[in-house]
């Protein structure tokens, strides 16, 4: 007998209709003779109205109360889809991350799982449950408050239930079905891969396509488990479906400079204008925005005038807010000295990935002469050895992704 997660995205469970058509492919991985863990989202919509509600409260909200208020979205959903599988015969019970437990650490909003003792939910297949569903994107943290992984969290929750149960797969069932070439929603002709390696779509994930959470990914890779993603609106769920995330050495397909095109369309840049050009201010700077819970994605310093330096960095927009304040902060205990703070909050960031771009050489450069052709202007870049991330105006940021996604030739394999 195998055990097998599932996974069901927001539109994947967003009607009691859409709960039944996942509950029919649990039951078929059943009646397959599997024991089946079931992560469920909230209902497509839900989480965004939660969140709003939250923000009207407040700007600056309590993080542990925007958790509590969050995840209750995936409450409804996995109780909905333990009784529909118990109405259709099945032995089902739903979990709520703090029953499991699901043990987090780290920030609200943004907790990391930290461990899942698998004791009892073993228990429960032991006594006979063939499905377990389990809430997503929820835990608890060592206090026992409530905390959430961050959007799109339910992904990691899966992965981290197949490592700790030690499932033989973990299936991400969603909208669409499988990994593409960049997101198709963007691009019509954007191609399916039969595989992708998990560098390739951690850098892919991490950078904006949101298919998968980069946690998930990470997760996968380091624990082994076998990732793939699919449907849940077509009938085929046999293993010749879906895009497997899957080890370099597994893929035999050509390898291209190129693999994909990711776009981040919410990103803030800020710049602190005239910080001292001394040891330590990086440290200075960086270290109020990480206990603050920001996300610094970009950075670059420029030398302006005699000892003072201009430090601009990128981040997710919905945090400039926080970042404002723990950088005002340190100002005024005099731990950083800065002119002004600008916020241009209207940017978008487009990454092009490929493992392949380790033996291609020219790939930076012809990316910034297809940008240039277009009449975008790069604001920030950065680099790692598989991919090239720009800071465009975001009004370009289409137009930049389908003009990357031609000139590197994608839609071919
Ligand atoms: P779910 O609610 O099932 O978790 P998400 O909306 O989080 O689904 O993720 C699926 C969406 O990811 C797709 O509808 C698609 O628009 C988007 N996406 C972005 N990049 C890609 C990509 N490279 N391949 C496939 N989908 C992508
Ligand atoms: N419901 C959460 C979100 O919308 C988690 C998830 O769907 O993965 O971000
Ligand atoms: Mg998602």
């Amino acid at each position: 007998m195998s055990r097998i997660v599932m996974k069901f995205g927001g539109t994947s469970v967003a009607d009691l209709d859409k709960i039944a058509n996942a509950a029919n492919k649990v039951a078929q991985e059943v009646e397959n003779g599997n024991q089946v863990v079931v992560i469920v989202s909230a209902m497509s919509g839900k989480t965004n109205e939660l969140v709003g509600w939250v923000r009207e409260t407040k700007p600056d909200y309590d993080q542990a109360e925007y958790d509590a208020v969050v995840s209750s979205g995936e409450n409804v959903t996995s109780g909905l889809m333990a009784l529909r599988l118990q109405q259709m015969g099945i032995k089902a019970r739903s979990w709520q991350g703090w029953q499991v437990p699901v043990k987090c650490t780290g920030h609200h909003e943004a907790a990391r799982i930290d461990d899942i003792p698998p004791e009892n939910m073993n228990a429960a297949f032991d006594a006979g449950y063939a499905v377990n569903v389990v809430a997503g994107f929820q835990g608890v943290m060592d206090d026992n408050r409530i905390a959430t992984l961050g959007r799109g969290g339910s992904d990691t929750t899966a992965v981290a239930f197949a490592a700790a149960l030690k499932a033989d797969r973990c299936d991400i069932y969603t909208d669409v079905d499988g990994i593409y070439t960049t997101d198709p929603r963007i691009v019509p002709n954007a191609r399916k891969l039969h595989r992708i390696s998990y560098e390739e779509m951690l850098e892919l994930a991490s950078q904006g396509a949101k298919v998968l959470q980069t946690r998930s990914v990470e997760l996968a890779r380091s624990y082994h488990v076998p990732l793939r993603v699919l449907s849940s609106f077509e009938d085929d769920i046999s293993d010749k479906v879906g895009t497997v995330v899957c080890r370099e050495k597994d893929i035999m397909e050509n390898i291209k400079a190129v693999k994909g095109v990711a776009y981040s369309r919410d990103e803030a840049k800020v710049t602190l204008v005239s910080v001292a050009d001394r040891p330590g201010v990086a440290a200075a700077i960086f270290g109020p925005l990480a206990d603050a819970g920001v996300n610094v994605d970009m950075i670059v310093q420029n030398i302006s005038e005699e000892g003072r330096t201009d430090m601009t960095f990128s981040c997710p927009v919905d945090q400039v807010l926080r970042a404002e304040k723990a950088l005002k902060a340190a100002h005024e205990a005099d731990d950083i000295n800065y002119k002004e703070i600008i916020v241009d909050d209207i940017v978008a960031k487009v990454t092009i990935v490929g493992n392949g771009m380790r033996s291609h050489a020219g790939v930076a450069s012809k990316m910034f002469k297809v940008l240039a052709d277009e009449g975008v202007n790069i604001r920030v870049i950065t680099t790692s050895e598989i991919k090239v991330s720009v800071l465009v105006d975001r009004k370009y940021m289409e137009l930049a992704v389908r003009a990357l996604h031609d000139a590197f030739e994608l839609e071919t394999a």
